[in-house]
């Protein structure tokens, strides 16, 4: 990132710009801006050499008035407690917005999992489950995967939660393998959501698939079944990256051999059919769709100028700074916010609760067929909103989301 704002301060202005819209009184402001719970933890591990190591982890609950917390665990060198404090409130938001009866959480662990042996990272991922358990539960606070964890690590979470239960609880993560209570369809619902509001924008502007480009950033989780589902529906991916660099082919990548060679290389970087690039230019490369799907703050103050896409599709949450909203705002860039364009995961997610409580398990198609519905019926709320009102999209969905919590507040009252 290239400004001193932190992602928190991020959060905060748009929350702050919400209330104002809202005509909503300071102490409201007070109340969403503040997480309701928040526990940090220590994670000591002996070391092959039986020395100790004391990792740093948090969880933060930022608001449990709709339902149960609901949010991701990331593993990451660069996690601290106002990043999962701002990634908690983006939850509570995006929940509401896609109306699924939960408040927003977000975890966290100080560690680079690509640096640690599997047996490591199953030991902190078991010790942070057993130090946050007491805040947990399929009632309580739900975690999924983000960045640095994936489905192993939510089976490892479920097993140690279970096991201190004494019976199987499959409701407390979700994002967990299909053979283990996981949903059809949850591995893919993020990008597939990003996909269908990728249409969605695509259609507003009169522009067909296959009159369209794409450049996304990031190729883990999120951005490579992104960058798949675009190409599939015929739009031209033109350069992809990852933390290691970008790869650009003006005639279009052919993205399931990018695939292949990311799952043999480990990286982008290196493929054979296309040129080598920086980041930061790839981000500045003239294309339809910019689709940031990696980390916060990528799109700031200093390159916003130079984008040269004609819409933004929010893969990652939080890629643009507000500083950056507004360069982009003037410049006529359509941007479809992140608690909008990054939706599908909590909605598969919610899917995969649902059935985990009901012990009764949805066809992959069904699955899918209530994703795009509730995408597509989130997109359609926000345009609606933002016509009704002359804002921008990402001032439509956070006005719509924190309108929907604070409705809910005020009817729950204050206790005591
Ligand atoms: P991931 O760990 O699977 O992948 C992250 C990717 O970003 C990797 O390819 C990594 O190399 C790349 N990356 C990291 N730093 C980068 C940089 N500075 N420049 C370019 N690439 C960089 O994580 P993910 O689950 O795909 O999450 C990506 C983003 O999407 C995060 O903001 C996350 O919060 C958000 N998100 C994820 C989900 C989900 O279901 N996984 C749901 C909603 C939002």
């Amino acid at each position: 990132m290239s400004t001193a704002r932190t992602p928190l301060d991020e959060a905060r202005e748009q929350l702050s710009d919400a209330i104002k819209a809202l005509g909503y009184d300071a102490g409201m402001f007070d109340m969403l801006a503040t997480p309701r719970r928040e526990t940090t933890v220590s994670i000591p591990l002996r070391r092959d050499d039986g020395t100790i190591e004391l990792l740093v982890g948090h969880r933060v609950q930022h608001n449990l008035t709709r339902g149960p917390a609901k949010g991701g665990l990331r593993f990451s060198p660069d996690v601290d407690l106002d990043e999962v404090r701002a990634l908690a409130m983006w939850m509570t938001w995006k929940c509401a917005l896609v109306d699924v009866p939960y408040g927003g959480a977000k975890g966290g662990v100080n560690i680079d999992p690509p640096q640690l042996l599997p047996r490591r990272l199953e030991r902190v991922t078991r010790r942070y489950t057993s130090e946050i358990m007491p805040i947990i539960g399929p009632e309580r606070d739900i975690p999924a995967p983000d960045i640095g964890t994936d489905e192993q690590t939510m089976a490892w979470m479920m097993d140690t939660f279970s096991t201190a239960q004494g019976h199987t609880v499959l409701g407390v993560v979700t994002g967990k393998p299909v053979s283990l209570g996981g949903s059809l369809g949850r591995a893919s619902a993020t990008s597939r959501g990003v996909a269908i509001v990728a249409d969605a924008a695509l259609e507003r502007l009169g522009i067909e698939p296959d009159q369209a480009t794409a450049v996304v950033q990031g190729f883990g989780k999120v951005g490579r079944g992104a960058a798949r589902f675009l190409a599939e529906s015929g739009v031209k991916v033109i350069a992809v990256s990852d933390q290691y660099g970008a790869i650009h082919s003006p005639d279009g990548l052919d993205v399931p051999a990018v695939e292949a060679h990311v799952d043999e290389c480990g990286t982008v970087v290196g493929f054979a059919g296309a040129d080598a690039l920086d980041n930061d230019v790839m981000i500045q490369l003239e294309c339809t769709l910019l689709i940031p799907a990696a980390v916060e703050g990528v799109i700031h103050e200093g390159n916003a100028d130079g984008v040269r896409a004609t819409i933004i599709v929010e893969g990652a949450n939080g890629p643009t700074t507000a500083a950056a909203d507004r360069i982009l705002e003037h410049k006529g860039v359509t941007i479809v916010p992140d608690i909008l364009a990054n939706a599908g995961g909590v909605i598969v997610s919610y899917f995969e609760w649902v059935q985990a409580n009901q012990a009764y398990w949805w066809s992959e198609s069904e699955v899918e067929e209530r994703l795009e519905q509730r995408m597509r019926a989130a997109w359609r709320d926000v345009i609606k909103y933002s016509q009704a009102r002359t804002m921008s999209l990402r001032s439509a969905a956070t006005c719509l989301a924190v309108e929907r919590v604070a409705e809910a507040h005020v009817v729950r009252g204050l206790y005591p």
